[in-house]
């Protein structure tokens, strides 16, 4: 099938373009710059600016896809979860689509699409699988038994998510927003080694209640004491080695993790999603280790591991062909959607 799909659940408005798992067009128009002064997504800011970019990004898409409305088969667009006024702006503008060239729409979850997303570079996902998607606004495992069925979450973070223990600390380093590809670029001339930064939720005593669970708060205010300590006794920060040895302790914990929960559920495939899944180092380790235990990595490029359409068009797809009904024309914007609805039911 021919699927459109709308995206606008934080700050990337996207608009992407698939035929069954071939990417036709994945067009997108990005706020970030505007919440750069702010340290974090300003959601009434995020969302005037889908109103302005939306329609162009949509036009942008057909003519990349040279396709015209007429000719696509479905539209799918973000239900949830995300940030309420900005998913809003996407659903009713896909109601509007979907109304006007009376096509068929379906509502999607945004933590889905970041799964389905990998079969446009990888082909269909091998299931039984475990997903960990990683961003600014998440940090969960999940078990995939059926994506079309929902996803089973196996743990989540129990306060801040992976994206935003990297966007604080960028932040208290002074290297901006968002924190990510910064800190990922200046770890690269640092010593992962040369600070112990702690390992949330791995002791043995958190191991028996959150052997799944993330925690990075705790890493985030370690940081922020060493850093701290350096400056009252006048010596300069290392901002490399902090940056490396962060990211290290992040990424030891989430690919320990991650392969913890392959073995205990005997599965096979590992896919990696969500904005964190571009780190270079999450990548190099994840592979390291899983080969160890014959278990795959798939992690999807880096523009498809971050916010965009051709994500909710590629879920769109796996739905269409597996013959889900589609949603109701009066679908909601649901900021809270759980992970057990992968589309709004029809
Ligand atoms: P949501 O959580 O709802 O998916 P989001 O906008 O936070 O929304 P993404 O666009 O998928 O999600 O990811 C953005 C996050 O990914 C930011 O926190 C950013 O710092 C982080 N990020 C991007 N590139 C890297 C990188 N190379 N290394 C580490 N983190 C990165
Ligand atoms: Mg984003
Ligand atoms: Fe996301």
């Amino acid at each position: 099938p021919l699927v459109l799909g709308i995206e606008t659940s934080c700050d990337e408005t996207g608009v992407g373009i698939v035929r069954g798992h071939t990417l036709l067009a994945d067009a997108l128009a990005s706020s970030v710059d505007q919440h750069a002064r702010f340290g974090g997504v300003v959601p009434e800011v995020a969302s005037r600016a889908h109103l302005e970019a939306l329609v162009p990004t949509m036009q942008r898409a057909l003519t990349e896809a040279g396709v015209t409305l007429a000719d696509i088969d479905a539209i799918a667009v973000t239900s949830g979860p995300g940030l309420a006024g900005a998913l809003l702006v996407g659903v009713a503008a896909a109601k509007g689509y979907a109304l006007a060239a009376e096509k068929p729409i379906y509502g999607v979850n945004h933590l889905a699409a970041h799964v389905a997303v990998d079969t446009l570079e990888h082909g269909p996902l091998p299931e039984p699988a475990v997903a960990m998607l990683v961003s600014g606004g998440h940090s969960s495992l999940l078990l995939v038994d059926d994506l079309t069925n929902g996803v089973t979450p196996l743990g989540a973070t129990i306060d801040d998510a992976a994206g935003e223990a990297f966007d604080k600390v960028a932040r208290l380093l002074g290297l901006g927003f968002p924190g990510g590809p910064v800190i990922d670029r200046t770890a690269k001339e640092g010593d992962r080694r040369s600070i112990a930064f702690p390992r949330g939720l791995t002791a043995p005593k958190d191991l028996a209640a959150h052997r799944f669970d993330f925690s990075f708060s705790g890493l985030k205010t370690a940081v922020a004491r060493w850093v701290e300590a350096r400056e009252r006794d006048g010596e300069p920060v290392p901002i490399a080695d902090v940056s490396a040895s962060f990211q290290e302790a992040v990424c030891d914990v989430l690919t320990a993790k991650a392969i913890d929960a392959c073995r205990a559920n005997g599965v096979g495939t590992l896919l990696i999603g969500g904005g964190v899944a571009a780190n270079s180092r999450l990548r190099v380790l994840a592979e390291e280790r899983a080969a160890k235990h014959g278990i795959e990595v798939r992690v999807p490029r880096p523009q498809l591991c971050t916010d965009n359409g051709a994500m909710v068009a590629a879920l769109g797809s796996r739905l269409v062909a597996a013959g889900v009904a589609p949603s109701r024309l009066d679908l909601p914007a649901d900021s809270a959607m759980p992970l057990t609805a992968v589309s709004v039911a029809g």
